[in-house]
């Protein structure tokens, strides 16, 4: 799968949404997708996959989905899990690794090899996140999100600088598509981009809002 860059992904997170703000989301973001020479990718709750997905495909919409997490299980007896090949019909890409999963569900880079494995063999290209330069990176990740853990939700940024410095470390590791996220916004997106060290961005808190996000799209471009 190719990875068209500047890359910019909306997590959503656990933030309820209904049917028509999603219809609402897309369509005010699509405008700013359709003369954009990157990739634009929707990370909504599981519960709003599936409405998603019919919404891109019924608009013709280049705009990618993913999911924000997948099971670290193959598909079978695991009540209550999503695993990559239920997936795998609806999502191109999947966040892996988001430091609030490793905080909140203990998920270790044992866990996360088996899940990177598990989307990679379900054709799911993972969006691996990093809190550090020296965070494992398991085989078989093209796309790395470095995101601080300082700087998530909090409205404090890593400067532009330290990210481009951790991205260069990074990508001397492998030939990686290098994310930042960490209170990235309309103002602040520019500042990251710049000098095309940083392949693109991961934005929680000001992709809600569909027109904050087109914002973004609109200066990345
Ligand atoms: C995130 O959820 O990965 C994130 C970067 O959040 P925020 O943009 O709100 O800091």
């Amino acid at each position: 799968m190719s990875n068209l860059t500047p890359f910019l992904v909306a997590n959503f997170k656990a933030n309820k949404k209904t049917g028509d703000e999603i219809s609402n989301w897309i369509d005010t973001v699509n405008e700013k997708v359709e003369d954009f020479r990157g990739t634009v990718i929707i990370a909504p709750p599981y519960t709003n996959l599936a409405q998603t997905d019919w919404k891109l495909k019924s608009i013709n919409s280049k705009i990618k989905l993913s999911s924000q997490d997948l099971s670290k299980f193959e598909q079978g007896a695991y009540t209550g899990e999503v695993t990559a090949s239920l997936l795998s019909d609806l999502c191109a890409y999947s966040i892996i690794g988001h430091s609030e999963r490793r905080q909140n569900f203990n998920e270790t880079d044992e866990v996360l090899e088996t899940k990177v494995q598990m989307a990679t063999s379900a054709k799911i290209q993972p969006i691996f996140c990093i809190q550090a330069v020296d965070t494992l990176i398991p085989k078989g990740v093209n796309v790395v999100a470095y995101e601080p853990i300082f700087a998530i939700g909090t409205g404090n940024p890593d400067t532009p600088q330290n990210a481009k410095e951790i991205a260069k470390k990074v990508k001397e590791k492998g030939e990686y598509t290098i994310l930042y996220g960490g209170s990235v916004t309309a103002e602040n997106v520019k500042s990251f981009l710049e000098e095309n060290v940083i392949d693109g961005v991961l934005v929680g808190g000001a992709s809600q809002n569909p027109q904050s996000f087109a914002t973004i799209i609109e200066a990345a471009k």
